[in-house]
């Protein structure tokens, strides 16, 4: 304990398991209009109409909003809300990955506060009243959006989080079902985009005692079942182990922060257009690497949860075995050619100064547990280019 007052506060309700999504019904109002939000990809599966059918089979004639692009941005977030606002609609259930979670968060909020989003994204504008009931359903594990307290979406060509208390889905529901059709490719980025999460939260500057306990069962659970869910995407425990997973480690990165891997994810997501998930997981075991140092113990950790045997190793061994854990797992999980495709697209640029500064200047990089200048951020860029 560092023997300063810390907070902890997630008001998300959570219902978990397989078939979970049956139970949505009991946290809708009867009578009042429903949205379902999804995006285009999910819009025609089985997905869909599981939660479709459930909702009107208990006398909520649901209506489908999917026009929700990836990475979701402000006119996404703008066109919902009027949407909202338009049909009268009273409570939303917002079911995908990441994108329509987020957009699904931010619409809800700005239904009820008067707009524009700008001011509560970029100037901090605080949100006077409550948002429309929303119940976060999970397809992906994930980003962990469905417990944490933060929208991303994109303006002013980055992406940038509204972090709010309202932003919270008032329920989550966690139904590994609705993930087994998650293809192989996106199984495994989004995977690792948990296990970045757990990884920051468990070794930055703002961490405690219960976000460690979050991220290091989180760590345990990707550790033991990323490669099963990779290979064999109906594995159902393994899913329902990385569904449980991807929430422990959202609930740990929104209390606890992140690091140098978000923030150099950052302007590689929005300057190459690589989805989040793909560009935390290639970042990961170089972010570690330059965090070393300045947690020896911590990684030490890592690698034990990760499987690794560091029994009579010194600490700073055990640490350095946790990037040859991640660089494996990367390799057992099909992923070791997006960072040779992410290294050569790096070699033929010329503005990684841009991106090293973009970096840096990113608010999540003040938890990392060893600052990292404009310049700092840069080189990491030249290492990972000169591979
Ligand atoms: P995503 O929501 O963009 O979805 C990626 C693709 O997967 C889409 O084509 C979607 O249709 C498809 N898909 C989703 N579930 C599926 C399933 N079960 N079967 C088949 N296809 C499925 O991806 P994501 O990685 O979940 O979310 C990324 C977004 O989340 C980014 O915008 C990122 O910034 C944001 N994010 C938010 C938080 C937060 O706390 N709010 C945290 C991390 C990331």
């Amino acid at each position: 304990m560092k023997g300063s007052i810390t907070t902890f506060g997630m008001p998300t309700e959570i219902i978990s398991g397989p078939g979970a999504h049956n139970r949505i019904p009991e946290f809708l109002v009867p009578g009042k209009n429903t949205l379902l939000v999804t995006d285009k990809g999910l819009a025609d599966s089985d997905i869909v109409l599981k939660v479709t059918s459930v909702l009107n089979g208990a006398g909520f004639p649901v209506k489908v909003a999917s026009d929700i692009t990836p990475n979701p941005d402000e006119e996404t977030v703008n066109r919902l809300t009027a949407y909202l606002k338009e049909n009268s609609i009273f409570q939303v259930v917002a079911l995908g990955g990441g994108s329509p979670l987020d957009a699904a968060k931010a619409a809800c909020a700005m239904v009820t506060n008067e707009g524009p989003l700008e001011d509560y994204q970029w100037n901090n504008k605080p949100f006077t009243k409550p948002p429309l009931l929303l119940i976060a359903v999970p397809t992906t594990a994930g980003t962990g959006s469905e417990v944490t307290g933060v929208a991303v979406i994109t303006s002013r060509n980055a992406k940038k989080g509204i972090k709010k208390r309202e932003i919270f889905p008032e329920i989550a529901v966690i139904d590994p079902e609705l993930m087994v059709s998650l293809p192989g490719f996106l199984t495994a980025t989004t995977g690792m985009d948990a296990l970045t999460h757990a990884v920051e939260a468990y070794v930055g500057k703002n961490t405690h005692p219960i976000t460690d306990s979050l991220a290091v069962s989180a760590i345990r659970l990707i550790g033991g079942n990323l490669r099963k869910v990779v290979e064999n995407g109906s594995d159902l425990q393994a899913r329902e182990n990385m569904a449980m997973a991807s929430t422990l480690a959202g609930i740990a990165m929104d209390q606890a922060g992140l690091g140098i891997v978000h923030s150099l994810s950052g302007p590689v997501c929005s300057f190459m257009h690589l989805a989040h998930g793909l560009a935390n997981a290639v970042l990961l075991p170089f972010g570690m690497e330059y965090n070393l140092s300045a947690r020896y113990k911590r990684f030490a950790v890592i690698a034990e949860l990760l499987g690794g045997d560091t029994g009579g190793m010194k600490e700073e061994d055990a640490a350095k075995l946790s990037l040859k854990l991640v660089h494996r797992l990367l390799d057992d999980i099909g992923l070791s050619g997006e960072l040779e495709k992410v290294r050569q697209a790096f070699k033929e640029r010329k503005d990684l100064h841009v991106f090293g500064e973009s970096a840096a200047d990113m608010f999540l990089i003040r938890n990392n547990p060893r600052p990292a200048s404009a310049e700092e951020c840069t080189e990491l860029f030249s290492i990972i280019a000169g591979g």
